[in-house]
């Protein structure tokens, strides 16, 4: 048996959201109720779309 000693990681959240109308991908802090295809605000790029939570991911603080 092989022990792993792995250190510790602290990952940040984060949300990515996309358009469902001009498709412009933004990424920012995860925000407590976030899920995935949840629509968000309206999109500040094209005007009409509404952004939609495409991915919640962790990046590893160093
Ligand atoms: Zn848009």
């Amino acid at each position: 048996m092989r022990l792993f000693k792995k250190k510790e990681e602290i990952l940040d959240p984060y949300t990515v959201e996309r358009c469902n109308s001009c498709n412009k991908i933004t990424k920012r802090k995860f925000k407590e109720g976030d899920y995935v295809f949840k629509m968000t605000d309206k999109c500040i790029s094209c005007g009409n779309g509404h952004r939609m939570v495409d991915k919640i991911f962790g990046e590893v603080v160093k």
